[in-house]
């Protein structure tokens, strides 16, 4: 730890939110009227997995469906690893939580006589996907959060600079240092610092979100001392496209909702993947199955999303971003199908947090996919994530605002952290990446574990004392011996040598 703060600006805020994901612009809308400062690493409103999401907020809004059977589909998804009584929290917040998005303006997709339009995915029992522009839904959302904070005097959005180092004292973390975007250092203190900087998916070679979502939160919180936890529990999407990166390394995504509405999983000899009624859902089973199931067909031919008859005519408009996607890659859905394979979408561990999204470290709050609430358990119930980001990112605000304590405490001793947040050099992440990939993709065993681990501790070796670099590694190794330490499959996390192999779903001919 640096203890150098010599010619380093620095100011001071009430709030520091670290992210302009959903997450953190909930906070800093519900902590608006205090000086609340986001720093952002790229255009607001255009960096973060949030702005990719495709199918949309679950709430139950349905005359069908309540909190409470939402929270069942929810512990159910989770496999016995979620927190119940967090879960009652989220779902009961979901249908509040739309009105408030509503009332900012965000455009979602209703019936002629206003009622809204509820699509249905994966292990939901209800329709309650309440979605914005068919599947540009995290767009607009984020359009409208975008378009409330820069209504707000009071919060001030650094874009291009990034959180790389905690500042700690004796009482815990005090904000952080950041690099602005001409590459100079900043301090800036805080009386609460918030980490909203997303997932860790993008340290895998295949993964659907934002390339930011490189961990760098987890590291920021354990170079505070903050404990992390349910590492091992990352969630694999079954649909990503195949064979086209997007710019970013990223795969575009192929919406769950597309299986929702009809689309059907293939092989390469036409044969499908699942029987319409297989007692698990088949297609619409959970997550974790159908991704194993794609991961199977993929090394053995490859994969297909079986898009044509009625689907393929309304493609355009119920689901703009596929209907591009095929267009920009030559695709006719309405004649061929689309190759997927799964990839790293989402991470259900992360920092530990209660109720009142506060860390193992005074002063630190985590919000979002980096933290680790118990809500999802060891697997997500599909569009729970942008819920709890809004949900508990607002509330977390609100209560900050609240707060008679937040003063920022500066003046007094302050030592910097290693630069641990910082960004990652592409080499080390394209290694990293293959390791993890191989290591604890969507199945898993001891030898591959093992020997990932034997890997990451060579890439130590020559990486040296390049913080960031040597802080990503320390993670993975903490996610390999987490997956490796649970020797039962359970949620995502799947030991194909504790359960020998997976029943292969009934053959069905084209
Ligand atoms: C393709 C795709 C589709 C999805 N669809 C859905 C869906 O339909 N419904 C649903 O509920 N969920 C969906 N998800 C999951 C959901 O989008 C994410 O879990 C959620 O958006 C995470 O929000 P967040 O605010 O926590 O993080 P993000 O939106 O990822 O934002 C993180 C922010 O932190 C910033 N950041 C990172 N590091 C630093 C740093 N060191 N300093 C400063 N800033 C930093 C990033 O740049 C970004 O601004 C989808 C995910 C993907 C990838």
């Amino acid at each position: 730890m640096s203890r150098d703060s010599r010619d380093v600006p620095a100011e001071r805020v009430d709030v520091l939110v670290i992210g302009s994901g959903v997450a953190g612009l909930s906070v800093a809308l519900g902590a608006a009227g205090r000086r609340v400062c986001v720093v952002t690493p790229q255009q607001l409103g255009f960096d973060g997995s949030s702005m990719l999401a495709q199918g949309g907020i679950a709430a139950a809004m349905g005359e069908d469906d309540s909190p409470g059977r939402h929270a069942g589909d929810t512990l159910a998804a989770g496999a016995g690893r979620c927190d119940p009584t967090q879960v009652a929290r989220l779902t009961a917040a979901a249908p509040a939580t739309v009105e408030w998005l509503a009332g900012l303006g965000c455009p979602l997709d209703r019936f002629e006589d206003g009622r809204l339009s509820l699509g249905l995915e994966a292990a939901h029992s209800r329709a309650r996907i309440v979605h914005a522009g068919g599947d540009r839904s995290g767009a607009l959302l984020m359009a409208a959060l975008v378009q409330a904070i820069g209504k707000q005097e009071s919060v001030s959005v650094r874009a291009g600079w990034r959180a790389v180092a905690p500042l700690l004292s004796a009482s815990g973390v005090t904000g952080a240092r950041v690099r602005a975007r001409d590459g100079s250092l900043r301090d800036i203190h805080a009386g609460a610092t918030v980490l909203a900087t997303g997932g860790l998916t993008a340290l895998f070679e295949c993964y659907t979100g934002s390339p930011q979502a490189d961990g760098g939160g987890h590291c920021f919180a354990s170079e505070a001392g903050a404990a992390l936890s349910d590492l091992e529990f990352v969630q694999f999407h079954p649909t990503a496209f195949a064979g086209a990166g997007s710019p970013s390394g990223a795969m575009p995504l192929l919406t769950e909702a597309l299986r929702g509405a009809g689309a059907r999983l293939r092989r390469r000899d036409g044969s499908l993947l699942f029987g319409l009624d297989d007692g698990e859902g088949g297609d619409l089973g959970p997550r974790d199955r159908v991704a194993r199931a794609v991961h199977e067909a993929s090394r053995s031919g490859g994969a297909f999303l079986d898009l044509r008859g009625g689907l393929a005519g309304r493609l355009a408009q119920s689901f703009p971003t596929a209907a591009a996607l095929c267009r920009q890659q030559g695709i006719d859905p309405a004649r061929e199908l689309v190759p997927v394979s799964p990839a790293a979408h989402y991470h259900m561990g992360g920092i530990t947090v209660d109720a009142a999204a506060s860390t193992s470290v005074p002063g630190l709050y985590a919000v979002g996919e980096v933290a680790c609430t118990g809500v999802h358990g060891a697997n997500r119930l599909a569009s729970n994530s942008l819920l709890e980001g809004l949900a508990f990112g607002r509330d977390l605000g609100q209560r900050l605002a609240a707060s008679e304590r937040l003063s920022p405490a500066v003046g007094g001793r302050f030592k910097v952290g290693a630069p641990v947040a910082d960004m990652l050099a592409p080499d080390v992440h394209q290694r990293l990446g293959a390791c993890l990939w191989r290591a604890v993709g969507p199945v898993r065993d001891a030898g591959g574990l093992l020997a990932g681990l034997a890997e990451l501790e060579q890439l130590a070796f020559q990486v040296g004392d390049a913080p960031a670099a040597m802080a990503r590694i320390r993670l993975a190794e903490v996610l390999l011996q987490a997956a490796l330490r649970r020797t039962d499959s359970v949620g995502a996390h799947w030991r194909s040598d504790v359960n020998g192999a997976e029943a292969v779903p009934v053959l069905h001919a084209a």
